[in-house]
């Protein structure tokens, strides 16, 4: 077992991000139930054992798609922002109720590019969180879709993520996502692409495999998941990629074990 990968037990602040794809199905655009009950329950029983969680969630928007039972994402802004306010708060409703069926209180935070960015604005949202966090609650957080613009926006969850992390000094950051981890070529085209295990450090090389596309109801996809790693690395925060959809893979890979890509930073 690696040393980087060893060291993630003694991990007490993490960032989770979880992404659409991994939230809701492809085809109805309705929430995956299950999965999310698998979890928020590993999410209480890491918090159980002692650990301070943020959770940062996507969703919003393929939740309003679904509750209005579109067929797909319209293409205007405002169309977006309105599914933003109805799917977030569907999927608030489903969190609450999973976190209080496993005895845990959550509390939701909605931020802007600028929350993050603006040296004031950025206190406040820390000394935020930070008071949630002492209080024993898990704030899940997504960005304000309804009512940012494009000037403060972030417009991913991927960095907004990392971004949450530098700002409470998270010890580490845990994208999950639905593809296993970075691979050294496009797995969906090439069948001998292999999974990279650890990366140093994010090279041009590494930037160029990531590509630029996402899926259709979210919107990150690779591109913005290493982004987000080169932000957290730069704070001195180790930061995995893993597969959503595999249960029990959040609670393992903080064991140690190998699963996903793990980006260890070499700075405190
Ligand atoms: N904030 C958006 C939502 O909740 C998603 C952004 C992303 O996919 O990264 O739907």
């Amino acid at each position: 077992m690696s040393n980087a990968r060893l060291k993630l037990k003694n991990a007490h602040r993490i960032v989770i991000k979880v992404g659409t794809s991994t939230l809701a199905y492809p085809e109805t655009k309705k929430l995956n139930l299950s999965r999310i009950d698998h979890l928020i329950r590993d999410i209480a029983d890491l918090h159980n054992s002692g650990k301070e969680i943020i959770f940062v969630s996507s969703g919003a928007i393929a939740a309003g798609i679904g509750r209005m039972g579109l067929p797909a994402k319209p293409d205007t802004v405002p169309e977006n922002q309105a599914l933003a306010a109805i799917g977030q708060g569907v999927l608030m409703h489903i969190y609450e109720k999973f976190f209080a069926e496993y005895g845990k209180t959550m509390a939701q935070l909605l931020l802007t590019g600028n929350d993050t960015i603006d040296a004031h604005a950025r206190e406040n949202s820390r000394n935020s969180l930070m008071a949630i966090l002492k209080m024993g609650v898990i704030p899940v957080i997504n960005e304000n879709d309804a009512v940012a613009t494009d000037e403060i926006r972030i417009g991913d969850n991927d960095n907004l993520s990392a971004l949450v992390a530098t700002m409470i000094d998270a010890d580490v950051l845990i994208i999950l996502t639905d593809i296993d981890g970075v691979y050294n070529s496009n797995p969906k085209t090439n069948s001998q692409a292999k999974l990279i295990d650890e990366i140093n450090e994010i090279t041009p090389e590494i930037e160029a495999l990531a590509g630029g596309a996402g899926t259709k109801l979210g919107t990150g996809g690779m591109f913005t998941k290493i982004q987000a790693a080169k932000k957290a690395l730069a704070a001195g925060i180790t930061t995995l990629i893993i597969q959503g959809s595999e249960i029990g893979a959040l609670r393992r890979c903080l064991q140690g074990e190998k699963i996903g890509t793990i980006f260890p930073a070499h700075r405190e």
